[in-house]
């Protein structure tokens, strides 16, 4: 808590409301405890998985940081123009998977680049990498793109890091402890280390869509029912007879746009065509800071991270929250995403169509 948060609450005895809240998260403190239990986990190990993060990714900063430029103009092509792979993702992922696996044989690991399809999270703790997040910046020189490593247990997060290094920005969380900015200078020397949401957006009203400043991203794929419905989405978001939010910001990386949110500068954020690993850090940070994470799709307060359609919004008061979610939803009405989990092999949209046959045309041509 910063200390403009705490010395409100010193003056004040606590409410029922806050009397309540505090009794309700101590009980889940200790289901938390009773879970890791089952797991050989605790609280101390959780805080050197979190910190083997943090040099993870400091290293893998630096690996970004010492890129050569010329090569990333040939950066692989992966499922289609918009979604690249170099050499550094990959280097950075084996060797956070070698490290992690000496450190930690006992985790599990899923990661971007060695992710093969049919693989499904599984509840035994298991570490969530993506080497790099936003990676045509990073080919580009956009300086918006993030090292981003989850814990995640029984399919939740529960150690959240994200590192910008262009940035000198580290996100981090552990469950239970609240999510955290660290600036950095080029040296790695601690400039700042605040507690998320920064305090000038802490307790700032968000009644409606209106209001609201929403990151959003594109996606790979640019056709098809999904693509309709998220520009139609899109444009009602900021047409003057539609929400008509302030504004909406695409900035390349998922990961860091949900650090947006919990830091209180994106009021939320919407994407529906994310991975588990684009989405498992920040996941944690937002949640940290006191955010929460519905889905696009109406109804469903309780995305799985491998659902691939997210809605984080920002700390604010529950009934604002379920507000802007309720809003959203309401203009969806009975239209909904279409994707396939993290691990299957393509969309319902993109299924095969039955395979036409010369007996199907005569059929056909009968009937
Ligand atoms: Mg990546």
């Amino acid at each position: 808590m910063s200390a403009s948060q705490s010395s409100s609450s010193a003056q004040a005895p606590p409410s029922d409301v806050e009397a309540s809240r505090a009794k309700i998260s101590e009980a889940k403190a200790q289901a938390f405890r009773h879970t890791l239990a089952k797991y050989d986990l605790n609280e101390d190990i959780l805080q050197k998985i979190h910190d083997t993060f943090v040099e993870i990714a400091k290293d893998a900063g630096q690996i970004m940081k010492g890129a050569e430029r010329k090569s990333l103009s040939s950066a692989a092509i992966k499922d289609n123009t918009t979604d690249l792979v170099t050499k550094y993702d990959k280097k950075i992922e084996e060797d956070a998977r070698l490290r992690l696996h000496n450190v930690f044989p006992a985790i599990e690991f899923l990661g971007e680049e060695t992710f093969g399809a049919g693989t499904v999270l599984s509840d035994k703790p298991t570490v969530v990498l993506d080497p790099i997040d936003g990676t045509l910046n990073f080919t580009r020189g956009v300086r918006y793109c993030a090292v981003s490593i989850a814990l995640v247990l029984e399919k939740k997060p529960i150690i959240g890091v994200v590192y910008s290094p262009f940035e000198g920005e580290l996100f981090t969380a552990i469950r239970g402890k609240g999510s955290h900015r660290t600036k950095m200078n080029d040296e790695g020397s601690v400039i700042e280390k605040v507690q998320l949401p920064l305090p000038e957006h802490y307790g700032r009203p968000m009644p409606n869509l209106k209001g609201c400043l929403l990151g959003f991203e594109w996606g790979h794929k640019r056709e098809g029912p999904n693509w309709d419905l998220r520009t139609q989405v899109l444009i009602w978001l900021l047409a003057a007879n539609g929400a008509m939010c302030k504004s909406i910001r695409t900035r390349g990386s998922c990961a860091l746009d949900f650090c947006n949110v919990a830091l209180g500068e994106f009021d939320a954020y919407w994407d529906c065509d994310a991975k588990v690993w684009d989405v498992a850090a920040g996941w944690c940070i937002v949640e940290e800071a006191g955010g929460i994470v519905a889905s696009v799709n109406p109804g469903d307060w309780q995305p799985t991270m491998e659902g691939r359609v997210y809605f984080p919004i920002r700390k604010a008061e529950p009934e604002e929250q379920k507000a802007v979610v309720g809003e959203f939803w309401a203009h969806m009405g009975e239209r909904r995403f279409q994707y396939g989990a993290t691990g299957t092999l393509k969309d319902p949209e993109e299924q095969p169509k039955e395979r036409k046959t010369w007996f199907s045309y005569f059929r056909a041509s009968i009937w």
